[in-house]
């Protein structure tokens, strides 16, 4: 599942073909992609950038393209070979290589200004950045609302953005709570834990490779996947649900190490 190393990762594999680069052309079927094919094609590539589950490549015609990877969506990258659009949602070729986007609906092009407005207003901090704001993040953490839940508290983008659904159920985890009890029952410092928990995983997670939050790569993740299966601190079988608002995700956890309050 994408989330913010995810996009690290992605952006990391693209720069080689894309930075500095020359589009030569454009190809896919999101339509601003199509719309605006004469501001990307010809036009070189200033800064491929991420936020939280975003990324950008921008562009020196003042245009950018904007890529969610949503679910399912995947960014790939060729040295080399046909420019085969099929069902990928944009394909951008310079000299270096060709990078495909597939897998999402999000994909977009648009003026910069315009698309950092749209996108990146509402978000909360960047977890995976290398300065976090602590203030504006509290702030956010506020206007959350005491009845949200552990879960979807850490999936909010506008409190902080980074965390998907794997990351939100080894934080809660790692943090000793249930994900289905309202933050309005913890102090604010649980809170700040989490965000701090977040932030200590995603950027563990940076380079490219297997996603490891119990540092241990042969065991990798502490309860994600594993409904059914002995926790690998007190043997209690992992428990799973789906749970969340408005879109209900799965969840696991320990009902041992994480009581519901
Ligand atoms: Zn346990």
């Amino acid at each position: 599942m994408p989330e913010g190393d995810s996009y690290v990762h992605a952006a990391y594999a693209a720069r080689p073909i894309l930075l500095d680069e020359e589009i030569v052309a454009v190809e896919g079927s999101a339509p601003s992609i199509r719309r605006y094919s004469s501001r990307i094609v010809g036009s070189t590539v200033g800064e491929v950038r991420t936020y939280g589950k975003h990324l950008f490549v921008d562009l020196d015609s003042g245009y950018s393209v904007h890529v969610h990877l949503a679910m399912n969506g995947t960014l790939r990258v060729r040295s080399s070979g046909p420019v085969r659009p099929g069902p990928a949602r944009l394909v951008l070729v310079t000299e270096q290589g060709i990078v495909t986007v597939s897998g999402t609906k999000d994909v977009e092009a648009d003026r910069t200004p315009a698309l950092d407005a749209r996108v990146l207003e509402p978000l909360g901090p960047d977890l995976i950045a290398d300065e976090f704001d602590w203030t504006d993040f509290e702030r956010r953490a506020r206007k959350a609302g005491p009845d949200i839940s552990v879960a979807d508290f850490l999936l909010d983008q506008r409190v902080m953005a980074g965390v998907g659904n794997v990351y939100k159920n080894e934080v809660a985890f790692l943090e000793r709570l249930n994900p289905m009890q309202s933050i309005g029952t913890l102090e604010f410092e649980r809170l700040r834990a989490m965000a701090e928990r977040s932030r200590t995983l995603l950027r563990a997670n940076r380079r490219p490779g297997k996603r490891v939050t119990t540092g241990d790569w042969r065991r990798s993740l502490w309860v994600y996947g594993r409904e059914g299966r002995p926790c690998r601190r007190c043997g209690t079988t992992i428990r799973q649900t789906w749970f969340g608002a408005p879109e209900p995700r799965v969840t696991y956890w320990c009902p041992r190490c994480q009581p519901a309050d």
